[in-house]
């Protein structure tokens, strides 16, 4: 996961342009990908696509002819969708264009200027108080065309026409927590969901750059939605945190339980609730869609050090915490999958589990997380309120057990699927 971390992290991805495609065509090496090219100038929601952004080189040159600042050296450099530039100013009408973070000297910021046209550098504080008075020169060769947006999708089928949504944003550059880390989380989970066999629910991943892709997306797939009954945004899941699960709007949505019942066995992890800040989730609970997406992260959007600075790179990132992160992931969907809503067809005390074998504790004690103390929760419990993941969070009983309880009393006709709660 490293090594495809360390190919992503290079290449200069903005909204549009060939960064991204050339970040789809990697993932695509790993997971079968379907890419979408979306023309400049369509209208998706209340939002156009805009012209297409590319860059092939970009500087700065003091008075003595220096570089101090350049493109090839790091991509966070220059200002995403800077317009191009060639001239000689003074120092004092550089410094508007000059971007720092005067609180971590060492950083380069991230910057974009997506709907504005500007230009732009991004230095270290620490470059910067050295500059010294004098004619600059600057030049950025940068393009903005009538071209596409790009985004990629993954599609795994399940039994159902219900599915899954899992959601990577792609357009940072040389970013590593956020969000090469979704990425390759996002391609990791793809590989072992592709192994699945008797799934009920599909899985789709995709891969868009964030806030205009997640909305062409949508507009694009207005009729599809009501099929998607749960997912997740992937973002910042290689740093050393514990899990943070951002709930969806609803709050209490399979994937919420499911995230809970996951994460929540860990007490250092954290769940929180819905707020219309962050990354995709927030167009994806929009009032006109309220599809359940909510957001598995380790440390939290906007609140690291590190977040949207050039120390957010690959030593900020872990192969065992990305990898503990698709486990994660991979747990929460397929608990997800084989979530099941009960009706217990022998409500009226208990049915007599011993005369159909399946009462194994005769004279003792049922141990906790026995099978027939499952089945006594699940008997109880499947009143059509409660599903599988309701009464394992409940019961403490592990979901395996549970599912494996339910499908005992089911094939003895003690209990029917219903619809869901
Ligand atoms: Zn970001």
């Amino acid at each position: 996961m490293m090594e495809l971390a360390k190919r992503l992290y290079p290449i200069s991805r903005s909204l549009t342009g060939a960064g991204v495609r050339e970040t789809l065509a990697v993932l695509s090496e790993f997971i079968p990908l379907e890419i979408h090219e979306v023309q400049t100038g369509t209208e998706v929601l209340d939002w156009t696509i805009p012209r297409e952004w590319n860059i092939s080189d970009a500087w700065i040159k003091d008075p003595t002819g220096a570089k101090i600042v350049d493109l090839a050296d790091l991509n966070l450099h220059v200002v995403g969708y800077s317009t191009p530039v060639h001239l000689e100013l003074a120092l004092a009408d550089l410094l508007p264009h000059l971007h720092t973070v005067p609180e971590i000297p060492n950083a380069v910021p991230y910057r974009t200027t997506y709907y504005d046209e500007n230009w732009g550098f991004c230095i270290t504080h620490e470059r910067l108080e050295t500059l010294i008075d004098g004619v600059y020169e600057v030049y950025i060769d940068s393009s903005l065309t009538n071209g596409s947006l790009t985004y990629g999708e993954f599609f795994h089928p399940g039994d159902s026409d219900e599915e899954v949504l899992l959601s990577s944003h792609v357009c940072h550059p040389s970013l590593a927590d956020d969000n090469v880390s979704g990425m390759v989380v996002a391609a990791a989970v793809g590989q072992r969901v592709s192994q699945m066999s008797d799934n009920r629910l599909g899985v789709r991943i995709l891969f868009a750059p964030g806030t205009i892709g997640a909305i062409t997306w949508l507009s694009r797939n207005r009729d599809r939605v009501d099929k998607i009954k749960g997912g997740m945004t992937l973002v910042c899941l290689g740093d050393d945190q514990p899990f943070t699960y951002k709930r969806t709007v609803f709050g209490d949505r399979s994937i919420d339980r499911a995230a809970a019942l996951v994460l929540g066995k860990d007490t250092a992890n954290d769940l929180i609730d819905f707020h219309p800040y962050g990354y995709d989730e927030r167009q994806y609970n929009s009032p006109g869609f309220r599809l359940p997406i909510g957001s598995l992260m380790r440390s939290q959007h906007g609140q690291f050090r590190e977040y949207h600075t050039s120390l957010d790179n690959l030593d900020f990132i872990d192969g065992a915490q990305l990898a503990a992160s698709v486990d994660a992931v991979e747990h929460i969907v397929t608990t997800m999958d084989q979530n099941r809503l009960y009706r217990n067809l022998a409500p009226y005390g208990e049915p007599q589990l011993g005369r159909r074998g399946l009462y194994q504790a005769v004279g003792r004690a049922a141990a906790p997380q026995s099978l027939s103390y499952a089945m006594l929760w699940i008997l109880n419990l499947s009143d059509g309120d409660h599903d599988l993941i309701d009464i394992a969070l409940r019961s403490g009983i592990g979901f395996d057990r549970q599912v494996e309880a339910a499908s005992a009393l089911e094939q003895n006709g003690l209990l029917v699927e219903v619809g869901e709660r």
